[in-house]
């Protein structure tokens, strides 16, 4: 165990035990009552979606159409309605749908909520015909375990002061709230780029105006909850790092406290 650490002249007390046990709880808990605040993000989303059950019939048709429309027909995109799927996912409960990469398959109960197929067929576009989408769509995953490391490293205890010379390590520990937030920007942005792509789609197919509006409108709900979530992690993860840094970090010795003993 090291007693002093000396870097230009200043002398810097490691931290105690003790110190480091109270900063990782309070970073802990700091950071999951932030996280905690997710579900509001969600909850002006789903609740349009529900009320979106009643006026499915307005969408379904021009749905349908879409994939026509989209010339994704031709690159195998298929709409598997999840309603003839035996499970209760959120899916087949149509308070979901999602599009996979993997099989170019939409899941999506059409008979509840076809205003959200347009998005996933923006998804379809991103990936299948994209470029700048296709690129943030292959980000995604890597995004979420860069971000999810964040989370981890924030709660590392922070052995040097922190004037001493800096490594890459330190850098990360450093920016991990900024890098956590960068991890979830690809989603962020392929999923405006997704909405983006479904209401331009929509129009092609004939719906109206009227019905683009409300589409538009749970789009941006939709949008809202995963710019949230990317918002909510960085300050979850940067709150968590402050705290730990003003815990774990080695005391500077003052010269002023010389005076104090003098
Ligand atoms: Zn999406």
């Amino acid at each position: 165990m090291v007693n002093s650490y000396y870097y230009n002249g200043n002398q810097y007390i490691p931290r105690t035990e003790n110190d480091n046990t109270k900063g990782f709880i309070l970073a802990s808990m700091a950071s999951s009552a932030i996280m905690g605040t997710l579900p509001a993000f969600g909850k002006p989303f789903s609740k349009q979606l529900v009320k979106e059950h009643m006026q499915n019939d307005l969408y379904k048709d021009a749905f349908e159409k879409s994939i026509k429309v989209s010339g994704l027909d031709k690159e195998g995109l298929k709409v598997i309605p999840a309603q003839f799927i035996r499970d209760m996912s959120d899916e087949a409960c149509g308070q979901n749908a999602f599009y996979s990469p993997k099989n170019r398959i939409i899941k999506i109960n059409t008979d509840k909520i076809s205003i959200a197929g347009f998005h996933e067929v923006g998804h379809a576009l991103n990936d299948i015909k994209g470029k700048f989408g296709k690129v943030l769509s292959k980000l995604r995953y890597p995004g979420y375990v860069v971000a999810g490391w964040m989370g981890f490293i924030a709660l590392f205890s922070r052995h040097k002061p922190k004037e001493a010379p800096k490594d890459g390590m330190d850098f990360i520990k450093d920016n991990c709230g900024k890098i956590a937030f960068l991890g979830w920007l690809p989603t962020v942005l392929e999923e405006g780029m997704a909405s983006y792509k479904g209401v331009k789609l929509a129009r092609k197919t004939g719906l109206s105006e009227p019905l683009i509006k409300n589409m538009k409108k749970l789009y941006a709900k939709a949008l809202m909850t995963y710019a949230g979530r990317a918002t909510a992690t960085g300050l979850a993860v940067g709150a968590a790092s402050m705290i730990m840094d003003k815990f774990t970090r080695p005391r500077k010795v003052e010269n002023e406290g010389f005076f104090l003993f003098s």
